[in-house]
């Protein structure tokens, strides 16, 4: 079939992996910013996102003589800090990202949330391509910046080659033991059925005009169907934050679709539907992302893909990780307003009728219910009284402490991603409430089993 190429949009692209992986400093590395550096600690606080036009990505990949061949606008990359909040998220019951870039450590090979990814990646049916990442960490590593990862290769010495090959063969095996046929990217015949590796350098930034190029020809030859714009609109809240001069904001991602200044939107919150009246859009400049300060660009319409800001009242109970909806014609507001609460109401079923049981708390919405699923689960089998999506708050701590005395083991809060204010730390600590938190799902049962070890002794 013929591909009307002027109705493209861009495909939109999620980085995973284990924690220093190095996603932060791939992203940097293609934008030619400084996240990682600014980082507390290097660790990526919000979730941030790149656009990147056709162009830059043709400039960059120009040694790989590709340029005439793409035909979407350009690539819309995600960085997450805890990547199940990232996979889960929703756009009207479907994943949010059309491609994902699963990064390894080649001195590492599979880590606990490599595995925890590519399961996430399996369940939501999304294509990936792997990111064999630090290649320039191999002994005697010869650089040369930018360049193509062959024609790098080519020019190391026996040794690093040598290396190379080891590690490489290792990691496929790795891989094949998670079910998996992985094959370097420039000798798989079959992709589609042998997942692509591509060996980067996120410092050198050798091996990322292929990782690029092999993104968008991937995402345009497979999913045309997909990435044609569609007018419907599908867009996503990914972030939920307090800006100084605009109130609190959501940071979204336009899937398909227009959104406009004034349109009446209703999006999911912790108290019920919000319905508001869109007052700016606003956008980073090109090539920075929502995390780099700078000041915004103000618009009157956004095509899909893209991400950036929406400004409007009464966004403060927001939920990250639900669906955004336009209302196109009043009559149909109290529909709308039934199904932006649908996400909720499918993870409140969830919540144990007896009462007893522990609190589970996590940044998003899609990152709660996967929590939720896996305490199901008959291996972990951990029964759930309360839930809540956010920062931990005295108000979440006034819940959980209710177990004190029912059922004291269950008077803990599990929070993944999420942290407790102070207040809310020093009113658990005096009413003996015990909070686990971490960004790594299984640590979290991890900590509550070894509570639980230590109660019934
Ligand atoms: P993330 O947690 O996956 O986002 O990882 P970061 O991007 O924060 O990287 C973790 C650490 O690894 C940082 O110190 C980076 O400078 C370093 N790093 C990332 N990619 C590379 C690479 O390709 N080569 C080398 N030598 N170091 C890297
Ligand atoms: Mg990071």
């Amino acid at each position: 079939t013929e591909i009307d190429v002027q109705n493209l949009r861009s495909p939109i692209c999620c980085i995973l992996g284990h924690v220093d992986s190095g996603k932060t400093t791939l992203l940097d590395q293609i934008r030619g910013t400084d996240v990682q550096g600014g980082e507390a600690g290097g660790i990526t606080q919000q979730i941030g996102a790149t656009y990147f036009p056709a162009d830059n990505i043709k400039e960059r990949t120009k040694e790989l003589r590709a340029d005439a061949k793409l035909k979407v606008p350009g690539l819309l990359v995600i960085d997450t800090p805890g990547h199940q909040s990232f996979t889960n998220l929703r756009s009207r019951g479907s994943g949010l990202c059309d491609i994902a870039v699963l990064v390894v450590d080649i001195m590492h090979g599979l880590e606990p949330q490599t595995i925890e990814s590519l399961n996430l990646l399996k369940m939501r049916n999304t294509e990936f391509i792997i990111a064999l990442n630090k290649v320039d960490r191999l002994y005697g590593w010869k650089v040369f910046p930018n360049a193509p990862i062959q024609q790098s290769l080519k020019q190391q010495s026996d040794n690093v080659q040598s290396e190379f090959k080891w590690r490489l063969t290792d990691i496929i095996t790795q891989f094949k033991e998670q079910g998996l046929n992985t094959e370097l990217y420039y000798k798989n015949k079959e992709m589609g059925e042998t997942y692509s590796i591509v060996p980067t350098s996120a410092v050198t930034g050798e091996g990322i005009p292929d990782l690029l190029l092999l993104l968008l020809k991937w995402a345009q030859k497979t999913m045309v169907e997909k990435l044609t714009f569609k007018d419907e609109l599908q867009s996503t809240v990914l972030e939920v934050k307090v800006i100084e001069g605009l109130g609190t904001t959501i940071d979204v991602v336009l899937v398909n679709g227009v959104l406009r200044v004034g349109d009446q939107i209703v999006v999911c919150g912790l108290e019920g539907p919000i319905v508001t009246v869109v007052r700016a859009l606003l956008t980073p400049h090109p090539m920075k992302e929502l995390r780099v300060k700078g000041k915004y660009m103000k618009h009157k319409e956004i095509k899909a893909a893209q991400f950036f800001k929406v400004a409007a009242p009464g966004l403060k109970h927001a939920i990250a990780g639900t669906a955004l909806y336009v209302v196109e014609n009043l009559d149909d507001l109290e529909d709308v307003k039934e199904v932006v609460m649908e996400d909720m109401k499918s993870i409140m079923c969830r919540v144990d009728k007896s009462g007893e049981g522990v609190h589970v708390q996590a940044s998003t919405l899609g990152s709660l219910e996967a929590l939720l699923e896996l305490l199901k689960s008959p291996e972990v089998d951990i029964p759930v009284s309360g839930i809540s999506i956010g920062p931990i708050h005295t108000k979440d701590i006034k819940k959980a402490s209710v177990m004190v005395e029912r059922k004291n083991e269950y008077a803990t809060i599990l929070g993944f991603d999420v942290k407790p204010t102070p207040e809310a730390q020093e009113l658990a600590d005096k009413l003996g409430v015990r909070i686990f938190t971490s960004d790594i799902i299984y640590h979290l049962f991890d900590q509550f089993k070894a509570f639980i070890d230590v109660v019934k002794e």
